[in-house]
């Protein structure tokens, strides 16, 4: 039987009875059989024009539209690789990827082309061609030249689906490989474990270039035959206006956060809603107890990877931990270990590790640094740190490479936000290590403060004297500053190295 991960996911179409599949924001929809021939289309064009074969890379930079999703799907249909590209990428990071990836062909917009031609040729990629969302230019035209049936690949679950660059805070980006199997065992898994049902509508803003908007959502949705409110990107207003249409929504923090500045986002708008999730960087616990009490909704926080798609999960019954990422999802092992690889007891810091048929498979043209990242016995080291509660919730520390070593003394940068987050004044707090040629490192806090009040007076001595009195000297900040805004990246992920790098001369 194939095991092609579009194969699972028709199987749960329904066809032949026009249940919408993507209603756009203009109103037009799309149904499952359109996306289904659509997806035929494409794939015709994939093998017909471009010469794509079976484990043949196809890169994509192109702007979120259905289009965007037609070409995915037509991608694996073919049973060659997906590799996403985020919109923000530039020059040299897409022609890394392009050298690296070798794809059959890229996939641009057309306000790109020009360059894109150059690196593609640079990069030797035989075949280039821009997209426009709005469906016209000359591709379409080639386009509906294709016959809209074609027989999917029979992929073995083993076979690739998907390469995924990580964003590489530190050296060259990593191509991380997923296959047919890791993808379809994760979206049966959290199409489970977040009941979807009959009647479901998602809302969908997130981008389809990260495992979250492409992944998480778009499957568990599809496997659902589910209509999806296929949005270009995420804006808090025009949110509210569709959640009455909607019954699950996911969301990085920055959404929630955004969601709750605005005035008229109330229990009302959020009435015919299931199910609110959060994940790919860490929600505030303020911002789940406020959204709570607004909405009468109680945010679902989850935690995964590029890696490996998705680890844990707060329960969709029982009780929703803030500040933890939940329990394990059924067949995903995690283990939290010290330097010895020795697992460490409850409330202790260590090292996150997972297995399991969703992780990845390995780093594409990286056979060392992937033995390097899995242990001897299959686990795979995510980089994360974390701890159990008595409960058996996880809770997400940091990044190990995030942790900051002062005097030879460890800190966890979330240990001392935490703390930081609940002064009066205080909006959001960003910790990190800098340079220092006595300690090693430096722990320094980055805040920003609330628009109120207690915003306009606080200082850093007032921040540090708080400090003292609550935590360890040796994690006090020798220093605070203060920023407008944290740098984050599309995903809401506070960019640590960004102020790391700017601010590195700080104590030299
Ligand atoms: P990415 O591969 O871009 O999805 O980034 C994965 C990383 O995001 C993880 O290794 C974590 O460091 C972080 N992350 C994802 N979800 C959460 C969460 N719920 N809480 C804290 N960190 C998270």
């Amino acid at each position: 039987m194939s095991e092609n991960l579009y194969e699972i996911l028709k199987a749960n179409f329904p066809l032949g009875e026009a249940v919408p599949c993507l209603i756009l924001s203009d109103g037009k929809v799309i149904t499952y059989d359109d996306l289904d021939r659509e997806a035929a289309r494409f794939a015709n064009f994939l093998v017909n024009r471009c010469y794509v074969k079976p484990g043949d890379r196809v890169a994509v930079q192109i702007k979120k539209s259905p289009y965007a999703m037609f070409l995915y799907l037509a991608v694996l249909r073919v049973g060659a690789v997906y590799l996403p590209m985020n919109d923000a990428y530039q020059r040299h990071e897409i022609e890394y990827f392009l050298s690296d990836a070798k794809p059959q062909v890229f996939f641009c917009i057309p306000e790109k082309k020009e360059v894109s031609i150059e690196m593609a040729r640079n990069a030797g990629v035989p075949f280039i061609i821009d997209i426009d969302e709005r469906g016209i230019g000359g591709f379409f035209e080639l386009l509906y030249k294709e016959v809209d049936y074609f027989k999917t690949y029979e992929s073995k679950g083993d076979d690739l689906a998907a390469i995924l660059y990580t964003s590489g805070t530190t050296g060259r980006p990593k191509g991380a490989m997923l296959t047919h199997k890791n993808l379809s065992t994760n979206a049966i898994t959290l199409h489970r474990y977040w009941e979807f049902r009959k009647g479901d509508v998602l809302l969908h803003m997130l981008p389809i270039f990260h495992v979250h908007g492409l992944f998480v959502a778009n499957h568990t949705a599809l496997l659902n035959g589910s209509p999806i409110l296929f949005e270009p990107k995420f804006d808090a207003k025009r949110a509210i206006e569709l959640l009455p249409k909607a019954t699950v929504f996911m969301g990085v923090p920055t959404y929630y956060v955004r969601l709750l500045l605005e005035r008229n986002f109330t229990d009302e708008v959020c009435k015919n809603m299931r199910l609110f999730i959060s994940g790919s960087a860490p929600l505030l616990p303020e911002t789940f107890y406020e959204f709570q009490e607004r909405t009468g909704h109680t945010i679902l926080e989850r935690y995964g990877m590029t890696e490996g798609g998705m680890f844990s999960s707060n329960p969709y019954k029982g009780l929703r931990k803030p500040g933890t990422v939940g329990f394990p999802l059924p067949g995903v092992s995690i283990r939290i270990v010290d330097n010895n690889g020795k697992e460490v007891g409850i409330e202790e810091v260590g090292y996150i590790q997972v297995k399991g048929e969703n992780v990845f498979k390995g780093y594409w043209n990286m056979p060392e640094k992937t033995r390097e990242e899995f242990t001897e016995d299959g686990y795979f080291k995510t980089g994360d740190m974390g701890k159990w509660d008595k409960d058996g919730y996880l809770s997400i520390v940091g990044r190990s490479k995030d942790l900051i070593i002062t005097g030879g003394l460890n800190v966890y940068p979330k240990e001392i936000e935490e703390v930081i987050d609940r002064i009066p004044g205080v909006f959001e707090s960003a910790v990190v290590g800098l340079p220092h040629p006595d300690f090693g490192e430096a722990v320094t806090a980055f805040v920003v403060k609330k628009n109120d009040e207690d915003g306009k007076n606080l200082s850093e001595g007032q921040i540090i004297n708080h400090l003292k009195t609550t935590i360890a000297n040796f994690k006090v900040p020798k220093k605070v500053f203060f920023l407008s805004e944290l740098p984050r990246n599309t995903m809401g992920k506070v960019q640590k190295n960004i102020l790391r790098e700017k601010y590195s001369d700080t104590f030299k």
